[in-house]
């Protein structure tokens, strides 16, 4: 058996604590190797050596530390069908897709080349008499990332591109589910010239975790993954005096206008609901179709493409979308497909009980359609993170609008409508972080910023962008002072400017 340890100073470290978690092919159910979960000491002799890098890394001048990452983006390139076909085949999903997980993060360290730039200063010559005001932007030290398993790719590379470029060491603990990526990420980063101990893996679950928040060395914290543990290790970190941007789950609506071209909001929702087996915080649960007719007509396109979706393994190219992650995953979704119809929702097409000839032993559910679901019900309040899309009817564009305004989850949200003044007035006042107009999953590009509102999200920078660049950097401003002739005696009152 595979047994993946941890990677600490540019090498691979066996495990010590005796803990393991088993790590899976979700497309035939098999263990296919176990990963070592830290302890406190392992974690603690991890972000030691990272301490012990980070200040000669600092000192390295910008343009250095860009080097790196022009690199680094050549090996991810050179090396791009392996990385997918290794993040595949333990999350599941379509090597096509793992493509499209590694090129997301891609762009983040793209993005990051220009940190020269992004980490200039500000400076006023003259703020008064003979004195200059300028702000630098430092590293804040060792900082750590905690990750989940549905983008093994680009989200440990979110965090740990902006906050490497900008001078820190990190602590990456990625998913248990999938945690062989990552470390193949740290390695090609130390190909392209990282110094050891800039960039340590160690994987591990909530005692990792436990110990990230509470080391006195480690000054920021990026969380993504659910709502409940992203709230956890908001507060946790706070206590602890550490900055940090935790983002949870989603539940991201479409609304369908009565004029929308129905065949590409169709086509999009097959895309947003189903790619990756519904496992992306920003895929589409919700259709919410205005009008009866509208209604109506979507439900009717949208069956037979779900009936017809190609479910398979990673090794099948031709396939659509994968199984789920875990037994875990594939129970919960299956149970609240029973929840659906318990509640009363109309269950359209049925991905339960879905097998796969040679594959029985996967996690595979079906593509699901319930329709006339109701605010109130379970399915539609809970992420249900499976291939299970809720139609809501609603009245009118108010109804509509009212849907995601109330929902607690407030990721990405789309419309589809050939009415600009529509699309204006819905992105001017949705209560969302991400919004698509007739784009169904808009996660923002690199240069831009990716976050949450509401429950999707605690604290106030988000990932990637200019955003990130604040987050992993603490401003110091200097008030110099250099006088041209001799002053006499001290001021005593508070100085203004005259
Ligand atoms: P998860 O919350 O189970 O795990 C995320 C991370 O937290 C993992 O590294 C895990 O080891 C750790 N963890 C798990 N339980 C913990 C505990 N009790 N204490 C401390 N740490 C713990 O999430 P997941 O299942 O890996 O990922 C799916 C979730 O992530 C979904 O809710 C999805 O919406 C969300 N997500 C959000 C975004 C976003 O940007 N908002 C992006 C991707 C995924």
């Amino acid at each position: 058996m595979r047994e993946i340890g941890h990677f600490i100073g540019g090498k691979h470290v066996a495990g010590t604590s005796g803990r393991t978690s088993n790590v899976y092919n979700p497309a035939t159910g098999e263990v296919q190797a176990t990963v070592a979960l830290a302890s406190v000491e392992e974690l603690r002799a991890a972000v030691a050596n990272a301490k012990a890098a980070q200040p000669k890394w600092a000192a390295t001048n910008p343009q250095r530390r860009a080097r790196v990452f022009f690199k680094f983006v050549e090996l991810l390139n050179q090396n791009m069908d392996e990385l997918a076909v290794l993040l595949s085949s333990e999350h599941g999903k379509t090597v096509e897709d793992s493509k499209g997980d590694i090129i997301r993060g891609l762009e983040v360290c793209e993005f990051v080349c220009g940190i020269p730039h992004l980490q200039k200063g500000e400076f006023t010559e003259g703020a008064g008499p003979s004195i200059d005001m300028y702000s630098i932007r430092q590293p804040v030290g060792v900082g750590a990332g905690i990750t989940p398993f549905n983008f093994p790719g680009m989200i440990p590379m979110w965090m740990f591109a902006p906050a490497i470029a900008c001078g820190n060491a990190f602590i990456l603990k990625p998913s248990e589910r999938d945690p062989s990526l990552p470390i193949r990420l740290a390695e090609l980063m130390i190909e392209a010239g990282l110094p050891a101990g800039i960039l340590n893996v160690v994987n591990g679950d909530k005692a990792a975790v436990d110990a990230i928040l509470t080391d006195p060395d480690i000054a920021a914290v990026s969380f993504v993954g659910s709502t409940p543990i992203a709230r956890y290790v908001y507060g946790t970190a706070a206590m602890n005096g550490k900055r940090a941007q935790c983002f949870g789950g989603a539940k991201n609506h479409m609304i369908i206008m009565p004029d929308a071209d129905m065949d590409q909001a169709v086509n999009a929702l097959m895309g947003a609901g189903y790619g990756s087996a519904g496992e992306r915080c920003m895929a589409v649960s919700v259709a919410v179709p205005v009008g009866e007719d509208t209604a109506n007509r979507l439900v009717e396109k949208l069956v037979p493409k779900i009936e017809s979706l190609r479910i398979g393994p990673y090794t099948d190219d031709k396939a659509d979308m994968g199984p789920l992650v875990t037994k875990d995953a594939y129970n919960r979704v299956n149970g609240l497909i029973d929840r659906g119809v318990e509640e009363g929702a109309k269950l359209v097409v049925d991905g339960r009980g879905f097998k796969l000839q040679g594959y029985e032993d996967g996690y595979f559910v079906g593509g699901t359609l319930f329709d006339h679901v109701k605010p109130d019900m379970d399915i539609y309040k809970t992420e249900i993170f499976g291939p299970v899309l809720s139609v809501v009817r609603a009245k009118n564009y108010e109804d509509a609008l009212e849907l995601p305004m109330k929902h607690e989850y407030g990721n990405g949200v789309a419309i589809y409508t050939r009415d600009g003044d529509a699309a204006r007035d819905f992105a001017s006042r949705i209560n969302i972080g991400m919004i698509g107009v007739n784009v169904p999953i808009p996660v923002p590009l690199a240069y831009h910023s990716f976050g949450g509102w509401k429950a999707s999200s605690f604290g106030d920078l988000n990932q990637h962008g200019t955003d990130s660049i604040k987050f992993w950097t603490r401003t110091k401003t200097i008030t110099a002072r250099w006088p041209s002739g001799i002053k006499d005696g001290a001021e005593f009152v508070m100085p203004t400017m005259k």
